[in-house]
């Protein structure tokens, strides 16, 4: 057997970091075994999945040295690697369940699905729909579907008992089946759910090893009887321990960058950044902390990846990068390093507009548009001291506008436009004051190029890290604060 393993993201939102930990895992585990490492988008979620997320992904993924063997964009035997191009596989696959008998249309409305869960609620119950919940009368199901109603197809699923599933790191998981729903396979619109299309896919495509993060246990139990209904054989599941904050929460974008854009941004080799995932619930048999690629992949064993929350610790990994760059760099490959960053054509040219209406000299370029090749300004409270906005409203102004721009869709200077102007007629601000304190959290100065550009140019990740840390020189914000934050920003 050959081992094949895959990465499967879905490309709604930046590069994270937790995508490159489980590819690297997955890209070694593969080698290992001599085996292959796919890629495949899983884009069935046609409102949030965009081609520029699923651009930076292949290319963050790339740039971190997982290269893989099949794929979107270097093709393969068993492609297409999109599922939305994939499209009439999953409801043939559905048609097929259902005439199993292992799944069903359900033509209950939504108003409906809320008194069932109501119902279950009162008595008691799990919230989990079963099918016994979602039947309806014979009649009133045939009128439905005479009658041609939007419906769903979900899969058949035991009222009570427990399911049995097993891990290659946890051993045996135990699930009660009263906690899993009648899953939805098919949705109204006839697009596959993760679920069906996942299931559909890694068998397809040949996949014998599953490692992906351990947020997807509780799908584990319905994967398992997919393949049963199938009569397929399951690939080898393997959860991998999340990535966590230091404090141990869950990593999230909210306390610590996440996408692979910051990092590379800041000035990370890539080598450092795969280096440090490595180390995520893993170490080599020797637990030296510098290694390569290579020396992971010929080391490697999954059963030395430790559960236990691996922390990913920023000054860790700046440690290590340090490492990199002092030990491993010569003239030649550090000159190269700085060309790949910043001291390039690509990157400079985009700069340009922005400078030379500014300058008279050539020597005026780098005090003026320095923000462009550094990492967090150097700034403290008193470089908000012209600013003519009490602490509070100071820092409320940063936090909401680093909240929206968490979830703005487009990195664009006219969507990062509208946001600010939507905020600053919140704050009853005109546009030139509500600019003032991001311009010197963005740019570290009082005077320089224009903000709005330099925030596109930036990347949403480099502006919301400095926005971040001019909240932080400002004091930061209590827990208190943040609760009352909250509150005025919901009713925005
Ligand atoms: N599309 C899922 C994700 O975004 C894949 C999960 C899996 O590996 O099964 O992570």
């Amino acid at each position: 057997m050959t081992v094949r393993t895959r990465i499967a993201p879905s490309p709604t939102g930046d590069p994270h970091v937790g995508t490159a930990y489980i590819a690297l895992f997955n890209l070694c585990f593969a080698r290992q075994h001599g085996g292959q490492f796919i890629l495949r988008i899983e884009d069935t979620d046609r409102v949030r999945s965009t081609e520029e997320s699923e651009q930076m992904i292949l290319d963050s993924l790339r740039w971190l040295g997982l290269e893989w063997d099949e794929g979107p964009d270097v093709g393969g035997p068993h492609g297409p690697y999109r599922q939305s191009e994939r499209g009439d596989i999953y409801g043939e696959y559905a048609r097929q369940l259902i005439e199993a008998g292992h799944a069903f249309r359900c033509y209950r409305t939504s108003e409906e699905l809320d008194e069932l869960r109501e119902a279950r609620k009162a008595a008691g119950l799990h919230l989990a729909l079963k099918p016994a919940d979602l039947a309806l009368p014979a009649d009133e199901q045939a009128r439905r579907e005479r009658e041609g109603w939007p419906h769903v197809v979900r899969m058949q699923v035991p009222a009570s008992g427990t399911c049995v599933v097993e891990d290659m790191l946890r051993g045996v998981i135990e699930v009660d089946w009263a906690q899993v729903d009648a899953q939805i396979l098919l949705k109204s619109d006839g697009m596959p759910t993760y679920h069906l299309a996942n299931v559909v896919d890694d068998h397809l495509m040949g996949i014998t090893h599953v490692l992906r993060g351990e947020e997807w246990i509780n799908s584990a139990p319905k994967h398992q009887l997919l393949y049963e209904y199938f009569g397929w054989k399951m690939p080898v599941l393997c959860h991998m321990p999340l990535l966590r904050n230091p404090d141990k929460s869950k990593l999230s974008k909210r306390k610590n960058p996440t996408s692979i854009n910051y990092y590379r941004r800041m000035g990370f080799l890539p080598q450092a950044v795969t280096n440090y995932l490595g180390r995520m619930g893993w170490s080599m048999p020797d637990e030296r902390e510098k290694f390569t690629l290579d020396e992971m992949m010929s080391h490697f064993d999954i059963q030395r990846v430790s559960l236990g929350g691996p922390v990913f610790d920023l000054q860790k990994l700046t440690w290590l990068n340090g490492l990199y760059i002092r030990e491993d760099l010569d003239d030649e490959a550090f000159l190269k390093a700085l060309r790949d960053w910043a001291f390039n054509e690509d990157y400079v040219r985009q700069i340009l507009p922005q400078v030379r209406p500014r300058v008279e000299t050539l020597s005026d370029v780098m005090p003026l548009a320095g923000h462009f090749f550094s990492g967090l300004p150097a700034i403290d409270e008193a470089s908000f001291d012209a600013v003519k906005l009490g602490r509070e409203d100071l820092v409320k102004l940063l936090q909401f506008l680093v909240w929206r721009f968490e979830v703005v869709p487009a990195w664009h200077k006219d969507t990062l436009l509208a946001e600010v102007k939507a905020l600053a007629s919140h704050f009853e601000l005109k546009m030139k004051d509500f600019l003032a304190p991001v311009f010197i959290a963005i740019t570290g100065s009082a005077s320089s190029t224009s903000v709005m550009d330099a925030m596109a140019i930036l990347g949403s990740d480099m502006t919301r890290a400095r926005l971040r840390h001019a909240i932080a020189v400002l004091g930061g914000v209590s827990k208190k604060q943040t609760k009352r934050f909250e509150k005025e920003y919901r009713e925005l």
